[in-house]
């Protein structure tokens, strides 16, 4: 599934403009500046397939890639804007989190959202409300920590154990916590294998 090339399809900000769901699709989503572009870069093995950026506002679409041979992908990856960022005008964030929340409870083909949670600082409450609301849509859902060479082990396996526990009471999300780094490539097979099981055959 990653051996192909990962082609760019394109960026929408509003979801009439989305492709038909006619492939299996998983979303990424977290907090800005949780390491969703390096992680998404990592995973592609191409570095300039979704821009790094620390600039409020930037992402503001959905961005669509599509995995697999070309002329026959198999599974379509969406990067969602970053939530909760502080610094954004209100008025943005609003715009944002209406596209992102209509996204994730309407879209037939979403078959697992990742929600990218940051090893040194856990689940915050926007993470929490996303987690409700998927919980509320009943869409599957599975936390990956990044950054994890920012954390020396012991503190990694604490914080895994620790995030594990809190989604006892969470009824839609995966059981498994995966724990990556864009950095070193640490888990990074791990997440391939996650999406690969979740691509059309
Ligand atoms: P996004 O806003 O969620 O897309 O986050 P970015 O991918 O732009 O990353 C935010 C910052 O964290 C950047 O300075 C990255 O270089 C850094 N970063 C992202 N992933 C990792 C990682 O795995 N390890 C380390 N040490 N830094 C990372």
């Amino acid at each position: 599934l990653f051996a192909q090339e990962c082609q760019f399809l394109l960026g929408v900000a509003d979801l009439s403009a989305l492709p038909p769901g006619d492939l299996p699709e998983v979303a990424f989503c977290g907090r800005s500046n949780v390491g969703k572009s390096s992680l998404v870069n990592a995973l592609t093995g191409r570095r300039t397939l979704a821009r790094t950026s620390n600039t409020p506002g930037r992402t503001q679409q959905i961005n669509l890639f599509a995995l697999g041979p070309a002329g026959a992908p198999r599974l379509r990856l969406a990067d969602l804007p970053g939530h909760g960022f502080a610094r954004a005008p209100k008025t943005m964030v609003t715009a944002w989190t209406r596209l992102v929340n209509a996204y994730l409870r309407g879209r037939a083909p979403l078959r697992r959202v990742l929600l990218l949670v940051d090893a040194r600082h856990g689940l915050k409450s926007v993470d929490r409300e996303v987690m409700t609301m998927l919980d509320q849509a009943a869409v599957n859902y599975q936390v990956v920590l990044t950054k994890a060479d920012k954390v020396g082990d012991k503190a990694l396996g604490d914080m895994r154990a620790r995030v594990t526990g809190q989604l006892a009471d969470h009824v839609a999300a995966y059981p498994e916590v995966l724990v990556t780094s864009a950095e070193t490539g640490a888990g990074m097979p791990e997440l391939r294998a996650a999406l690969a099981e979740l691509a059309a055959p």
